[in-house]
């Protein structure tokens, strides 16, 4: 139940990595035999990377994950683009890889915009367009939230951005290969990702970096051996790559399959848990929501209680990295829900794997457990 913190390699991107480990070790760049086939592998997964969002491959960029992807796309583009008294447009409730980089950015003098959610956990359109001024040099908004699941209305934004000719990010990790995503019609500039998220290996992921468009300039972060056109230098994690490319081929054949099949869960629990318990609330849209997400606030119990009285069932409290640090959700803040509220609320996200009978169980062992702690 905990599949947005990471999901597990699939068996067919497991095997598809493997002789990258061992016969097939090339380094990407060497000009020989060894090096020709890791330069090929890197190259058909790049494709199948760039398919899944109607991109090319040449604006792929490799990195470590999303984490990195963001700050190369957010430090990287106020590096280039830094003019005296300029301003980052973002939200409230985007992943600490966005907050704190651009709290580090504050820290050298970069005004940060922060656009408020709805308490439906959505940022309208109009709230940033009211927050980009002529010294705005980016918009970062996430494609949908982590921890509430709800989409956010990127077309909108990213025609606003377009017209106001100012780059677009967005942190793309929880919808890229779950949603139908075309990076060009929706005019992003800059899109990050991650493969741990889509049943690939972790420590691989992705920045798309718009290829057709003059005015994007990002500044390289990690300098080096001139990789990944200058911006990610580094010899390439090629069985990671390999690894990605595989998910992303899956998640693509897959997406339609496993939206609905995911939809139908989510909202058996969802509906089981309102209908069954008194005082019991939806965090996040009702419609616009990923089809994999359930935020529910269990009034009366926190979900530290809950989660210590249902051991074998692993779900979040908030988001992975905020419950390491024991703090209240960010998100469910912004939201507008009361201390209590927030402190009530189970993130639950399902997958591929997710059954019916595992639901069933969920369900059960959420409810006793609620009325016991209860009483
Ligand atoms: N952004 C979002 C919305 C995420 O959910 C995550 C993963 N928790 C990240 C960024 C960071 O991704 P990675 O683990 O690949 O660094």
């Amino acid at each position: 139940m905990d599949y947005n913190a990471t999901t597990p390699v699939d068996e067919e991107v497991l095997n598809a990595m493997l002789p990258y480990f061992g016969e097939k070790f090339g380094n990407a760049s060497s000009k020989h035999h060894y090096g020709n086939e890791a330069a090929a592998a890197v190259g058909s997964a790049r494709n199948k990377i760039a398919e899944v969002i109607g991109a090319s491959a040449e604006e792929i960029v490799f990195t470590s994950g999303a984490t990195e992807s963001v700050n190369l796309a957010v430090k990287g583009a106020a590096e280039a683009n830094y003019r005296e008294g300029c301003n980052i447009v973002t939200t409230e409730i985007e992943h600490s890889s966005v907050l704190d980089t651009c709290k580090a950015l504050s820290e050298s003098g970069i005004e940060i915009r922060y656009a408020k959610p709805d308490r439906y956990g959505r940022v309208s359109a109009e709230t940033i367009d009211e927050l980009i001024n002529d010294d705005t040099i980016l918009v970062s908004v996430m494609t949908v939230n982590n921890e509430v699941g709800t989409i956010q209305p990127l077309p909108e934004i990213g025609t606003i951005c377009s017209k106001k000719n100012v780059l677009f990010h967005t942190d793309a990790t929880q919808a890229y290969g779950k949603i139908p995503m075309n990076a060009a019609e929706l005019r992003i500039d800059l899109m990050s990702f991650s493969s741990h998220k889509i049943y690939g290996p972790k420590g691989i992921g992705a920045l798309y970096a718009r290829a057709d468009n003059r005015k994007i300039k990002i500044a390289p972060q990690i300098h080096g051996g001139g990789h990944e056109r200058g911006l990610r230098s580094g010899t390439l994690n090629v069985p990671g790559i390999v690894g990605f490319g595989k998910a992303a081929e899956v998640a693509g054949k897959m997406m339609y399959d496993d939206f609905k099949k995911q939809t139908v869960l989510r909202d058996r629990l969802i509906e089981n848990f309102l209908r069954r318990l008194p005082h019991v609330y939806l965090n996040g849209h009702r419609s616009k929501r990923m089809p994999n997400n359930a935020n529910i606030c269990f009034e009366g119990v926190t979900a530290s209680m809950l989660m210590n009285s249902i051991k074998d069932v692993a779900v979040s409290a908030g988001s992975a990295c905020s419950s390491a640090t024991l703090q209240d959700s960010h998100v469910l803040k912004s939201m507008g829900l009361t201390p209590d509220r927030v402190r009530s609320s189970v993130r639950f996200s399902i997958g591929r794997m997710t059954t019916g009978e595992e639901i069933e169980t969920v369900i059960e062992k959420y409810i006793n457990s609620v009325n016991n702690l209860r009483n």
